[in-house]
């Protein structure tokens, strides 16, 4: 028999999953081109050029056995000296390789940070809606999740029920702007807010409360809004980031971990991140490709792709009676359900063929997620079926 953690982690495992694979037998009956499947947040812009010309290059050019063999937990120590480099020149900071940790992607890296920091019982606490995976990177270590209700008028965090949420027990807050799932960016001035409170929580406490920034849509930010770099404002601060979606590499699994010198406990919890990659059984991150991004850091996923995407889905379906905020960053839009029961509503959907997350997969029933990482024309067909679908709710 599983265990019985298992059993319940099966039950409520992600709805997007099962969507996606939904849409797969979809595509089998009806024709691919029939289906409009929102559904997964797998980038379609490919990699750029330089990945592959990289890639090539140090399987022909660099020696085999290193390239293949065993290094430190945290990665290779140039690898991680390029990525500090590339942190200091973008956001003027002052990091070293000691601060970078290579991680197994986003995923890997938040998994490492919740070994490290969590004892059982202690809480974390995120800003609904948030990305459901955390309730079992949270809870693999028996920390529990608490998501600050969300904020429906702009989707920027709650800071009010934030501060009355934070107790002796609060280890962690993980946030993630541009945010899945609304492609909201969190503003400076939050920023700056939720500092403010979380080194007054600190010292009401006498503890150490960390920040942790999920951040795999950093370079996904439209209309020039600039998205701030957390380290800046709260010493406490960890980021995780990943090559996932900004290079389109979410198969390769690579991404990083910055624990800055200022955090407390900073060389504590470098050394206890490093054991948590090996002992988690990631070992290091993927060897080939912390070499490949190492060369490809000022590299770019085409983001006006992406942005053409959200410009047409988004005015689509707003002249189709919809409501959603304007999506500033990452690849979704966050529309608002027009029926109460949104699990309903998808189900709606799937009659014209289009395939949604329910906003409760986020923490944030009331809503669903569209994911605008397809191909134009999916977006173009997709509009007709969003019209009828909108007629069929009676909003137009
Ligand atoms: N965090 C957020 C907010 C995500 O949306 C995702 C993936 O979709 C991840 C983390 C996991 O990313 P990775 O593929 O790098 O593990």
């Amino acid at each position: 028999m599983i265990s019985e953690k298992m059993i319940g982690m099966v039950q409520n495992s992600s709805a997007i999953r099962a969507m996606f694979e939904e849409g797969k037998k979809m595509a089998a009956i009806y024709g691919a081109e029939n289906v409009y499947d929102f559904s997964l947040g797998n980038p379609n812009v490919p990699a750029p050029q330089a990945v592959k010309e990289a890639a090539i290059d140090i399987l022909e050019h660099e020696d085999a056995l290193m390239l293949h063999g065993y290094m430190s937990n945290s990665g290779y120590e140039d690898v991680r000296a390029a990525v500090a480099a590339s942190l200091n020149s973008r956001f003027g900071t002052a990091f070293h390789e000691e601060n970078i940790l290579m991680t197994v992607g986003a995923a890997g890296g938040l998994n490492v940070i919740c070994k490290t920091l969590l004892n059982p019982g202690d809480e974390v606490l995120t800003f609904a809606p948030y990305f459901g995976e955390y309730r079992s990177y949270v809870s693999n270590y028996d920390g529990v999740l608490k998501a600050v209700p969300a904020n429906t008028i702009d989707f920027q965090p709650n800071l009010e029920q934030f501060s009355e949420m934070i107790t002796e027990k609060t280890k962690a807050v993980i946030v993630n702007s541009p945010n899945n799932p609304t492609g909201v960016v969190y503003s400076e001035e939050t920023i700056v807010k939720m500092a403010e409170i979380l080194r007054g929580k600190q010292r009401e406490f006498g503890t150490s409360i960390y920040l942790i920034s999920d951040e795999p849509y950093r370079e996904l930010a439209y209309d020039g809004v600039e998205v701030p770099y957390l380290t800046k404002y709260y010493e406490n601060t960890i980021v995780g980031y990943s090559f996932s979606k900004s290079l389109s590499l979410p198969g390769e699994r690579i991404g990083y971990l910055v624990l800055p010198d200022e955090m407390d406990d900073s060389e504590l919890i470098r050394g206890a991140a490093n054991v948590a990659n090996r002992i988690l059984g990631y070992v290091n991150a993927p060897s080939l490709f912390q070499r490949v991004i190492a060369r490809c850091l000022d590299a770019k996923a085409d983001v006006e792709y992406y942005n053409r995407n959200r410009e047409t889905l988004y005015s689509g379906l707003q002249k189709a009676g919809f409501t959603c905020v304007r999506p500033q960053g990452a690849f979704y839009l966050f529309v608002k359900s027009p029926m109460e029961d949104e699990k309903q509503f998808c189900d709606m959907a799937k009659k014209y063929h289009l395939l949604l997350v329910p906003g409760s997969s986020f923490g944030c029933p009331g809503y669903v997620r569209l994911a605008y990482c397809v191909a134009y024309e999916t977006i173009v067909n997709a509009l007709p079926k969003f019209d009828a679908l909108a007629q069929e709710c009676g909003l137009n």
